[in-house]
């Protein structure tokens, strides 16, 4: 993808997990091709940025030969599968990601920001991140298949789960369903097999950053502000504290498996932190579509404003899709300033300079 830094190269880690050496060669092709930042996105992705389109084939075959993206750019556009990242090695999670990654091949054309969710914790945590196909637990422990957007879903047992999501997804492209884009967005009758009435049981908190993950991965959870890091950054993490591997979340954090638990310079480990009550997406330069800059204001801002703080380049929305208490939105080189609302919702104040915001929030 091109944007206003140059390409953006994706990077979907399987089982939303890179091993040491995989995190070494990302942060060492940011630094070789790209500017060097790194973002991690709310659907558990990290991209590097700001490479040039002379580069971005030789980036792309080492991502390649290491498996980290597919050779076939039709294989890699449906591995959008969303991972709980607190699973175990083995664990019914972990089986059924491996499965449906091998089983891919068989879906059919569907849209392309179509995802997966296998969140076979004790309860879901993935409720509010973006997917259509869902695997669950109700609150007696059974295993549900649901369709993004419905309240309710059919139970499934362990050995048919794959087999069953895939159905789903075959008939959404066939019925027409996928003419909505997304399944949230379809509100027409499911196939009698698919209509469930068992409830997900009350979904999990988003893991914390600050604490450290019990059970499988022994690590702790860094937050990223607004989701970016650097090469640098990156590479300081996996050397202090010594991780096998990284987890990839759609919070802005990351969790590191194993190793120590110091702070590290550029991770947020107060859960108090008020960078984590913001969102803001790259903005300008970073986007083509801002016409202001987003993170500094964000950064300035969030100690000052109560509640969600989400500043945006544009009505677009990127960083966040659902309303913040505060919402912000560039647009002519000003912003625009709403409450409860969503960016590009109408504001009650408009053609705000930075300083006129931060006077207003008292940041002064
Ligand atoms: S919200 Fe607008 S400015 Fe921000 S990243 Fe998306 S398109 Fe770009």
């Amino acid at each position: 993808m091109m944007a206003g830094d140059g390409l953006i190269l994706r990077v979907k880690p399987r089982h939303a997990r890179l091993l040491r050496g995989e995190v070494e060669l990302l942060c060492d092709l940011a630094t070789r091709f790209g500017n060097g930042a790194i973002d991690l996105t709310n659907r558990a992705n990290l991209q590097i940025r700001g490479l040039r389109e002379a580069d971005v084939a030789q980036a792309l075959a080492l991502l390649v030969q290491q498996g980290l993206v597919e050779a076939a750019p039709d294989g890699e556009r449906r591995r959008n599968v969303l991972v709980a990242p607190d699973w175990s090695e083995g664990d019914t999670t972990w089986r059924l990601a491996d499965e449906l990654m091998a089983r891919l091949p068989e879906l059919p054309d569907l849209p392309g920001k179509i995802g997966f969710a296998i969140d076979l914790g004790a309860a879901p945590v993935l409720t509010e991140v973006s997917a259509d196909f869902r695997l669950e637990r109700a609150a007696d422990a059974a295993l549900l298949l649901r369709l993004d957007g419905r309240t309710a879903g059919v139970p499934v047992r362990a050995d048919e789960a794959v087999d069953r999501m895939l159905d789903l997804a075959r008939w959404f492209a066939v019925s027409g369903a996928s003419a909505a884009g997304r399944a949230r967005r379809f509100d027409g009758p499911l196939p009698a097999w698919a209509r469930g009435t068992v409830h997900p049981a009350s979904p999990r908190p988003p893991l914390v950053p600050g604490a450290c993950l019990s059970g499988a991965t022994g690590g702790r959870i860094w937050g990223l502000p607004f989701g970016r890091t650097d090469a640098p950054a990156l590479s300081r993490l996996m050397a202090a504290t010594g991780a096998a591997a990284l987890r990839v979340t759609p919070w802005r954090a990351l969790v590191t498996e194993g190793g120590n638990t110091h702070a590290v310079e550029g991770f947020l480990t107060d859960p108090a932190d008020p960078r984590l009550a913001a969102d803001a997406c790259p903005g300008a330069p970073a986007c083509p579509q801002a016409t202001v800059q987003t993170r500094a204001l964000a950064e300035r801002l969030a100690p000052h404003v109560s509640g969600r703080l989400h500043v945006s380049g544009c009505a677009k929305g990127c960083a966040r899709g659902r309303a913040a208490d505060v919402a912000i939105t560039g647009r002519d080189g000003a912003f625009d300033l709403a409450f409860q609302a969503r960016a590009g919702d109408p504001p009650v104040l408009s053609g705000l300079t930075p300083e006129r915001l931060l006077a207003h929030f008292g940041a002064y």
